[in-house]
């Protein structure tokens, strides 16, 4: 079932929760709304829930306006962060019980309760628990019985809510796998809340990235992570090194490198941030000539796929640089030492841009004149 979200705003007082958001979720959808604490991540999954009422807008369950539905009618499966399961009842009863209390003439018979949930269990992975009861179970087992019990009533829209949040790190990420292999069976269309870009760029089809109440952008993971509209899109999603400089047209813009711009930017010299993701940093313990930051090496850590290497420029700024085992051995690089770097690829984002002026958007962004929306990838060009 396909969700239409339409100019929404939500204020509790005098707070602007949400502030005229707009979200299109297509059928069988997995979508993500992700953004630091506060941003209105819970309340817009609320609103489409029926668990709030907007002050403005709409929501439309497949082109049908269910605004002022209450969640039942709305047929929408919950999952918290929090499993929540009766702790009296064993999984084959916690699973059963929405079923159980629907009114008598929709009820369906014992014989096709228990054939239910023992699909449901099975497709859990979590045939041979029906007796178990939630404290015999660990954190992960347990949340996929709420994820089961969810299921049970057949919901045409299946709403989570940080759903691995009080989970340990390896086990998230177990889950996160298991629950993509889960909507490809089943495709419920689905939207869950989290802060954890990770998280988000794993499992979604769609990311919804939210700030202060408003939508950042709307893109597939590989968009928003590689083509972000704004300067918060590319801040929070990932690790970022930020350079604070003046740009024009095509001027000296990290001092020793020379920054290409597009040319139809305007001419003079603009405040700009210029953002440049660590992998994006090549590194060398000789200057080759190429254009270059200087700097030392204040910090090494080897431990993991690619090597995190911090450092610090003659200019007093701290890079993380990330490059790979084999080029790190083969440099033989030691704390302390001499080091080059160069961006490979950067984002210009200019603090004084006017909405007029920005990029194309997504539909649903919103607009925040000062941080500046401009974003376009530069390349770096050698110093004359
Ligand atoms: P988190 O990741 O911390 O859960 P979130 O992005 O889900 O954050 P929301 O829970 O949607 O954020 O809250 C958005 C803002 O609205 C917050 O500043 C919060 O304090 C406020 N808020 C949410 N619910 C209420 C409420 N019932 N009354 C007053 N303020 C509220």
């Amino acid at each position: 079932m396909g969700i239409e979200v339409a100019n929404v705003t939500k204020r509790f007082g005098g707070f602007v929760a949400l502030n005229d958001v707009n979200l299109h979720v297509d059928p069988g959808a997995l979508v993500a709304l992700l953004g630091p604490s506060g941003s209105g991540k819970t309340t817009l999954l609320r609103v489409i829930a029926g668990l709030e009422r907007p002050d403005v807008g709409s929501v439309k369950f497949e082109g049908e306006d269910a605004t002022t539905r209450d969640v039942r009618e709305r047929r929408v499966g919950f999952v918290f962060q929090h499993y929540a399961l009766f702790r009296h009842m064993t999984v084959f009863e916690n699973v059963a019980f929405g079923l159980r209390v629907r009114p008598r003439r929709v009820r369906p018979s014992r014989a096709e309760i228990q054939a239910r949930v023992t699909e449901l269990l099975q497709l859990v992975q979590l045939d041979g628990f029906a007796r178990r009861y939630p404290p015999q179970m660990s954190g992960g087992q347990r949340q996929r019985v709420a994820l089961a019990r969810a299921l049970a009533v057949e919901p045409k829209v299946l709403l989570l809510d940080e759903p691995f949040g009080a989970l340990d790190a390896k086990v998230r990420q177990e889950l996160r796998r298991w629950l993509r292999r889960l909507h490809e069976e089943i495709h419920v269309t689905t939207v869950f809340v989290t802060h954890d870009q990770d998280e988000a760029l794993e499992l979604a089809d769609r990311v919804v990235v939210m700030n202060a109440g408003c939508i950042e952008q709307i893109g597939t993971p590989d968009k928003v992570f590689r083509d972000p509209a704004s300067a918060f899109v590319m801040n929070f999603l990932g690790t970022v090194n930020v350079f604070h400089r003046r740009v024009s047209g095509l001027t000296p813009g990290m001092d020793a490198i020379e920054i290409q711009c597009p040319d139809e930017l305007p001419a003079g010299s603009r405040p700009a941030r210029i953002f440049v993701r660590p992998h994006n940093l090549e590194i060398d313990t000789r200057a080759s000539g190429r254009p270059r930051l200087r700097g030392r090496v204040q910090f090494i850590n080897a431990a993991g796929p690619q090597v995190k290497i911090e450092v610090l420029t003659e200019f007093g700024e701290i890079l993380q640089v990330e490059t790979s085992q084999k080029r790190y051995r083969a440099l033989g690089m030691v704390k302390g030492g001499e080091v080059y770097v160069t961006p490979k690829e950067m984002r210009v984002f200019f603090d004084d841009s006017r909405p007029d002026q920005a990029d194309s958007l997504e539909s649903g962004s919103d607009v925040d004149t000062t941080l500046g929306r401009i974003g376009r990838p530069c390349a770096s060009k050698k110093s004359p």
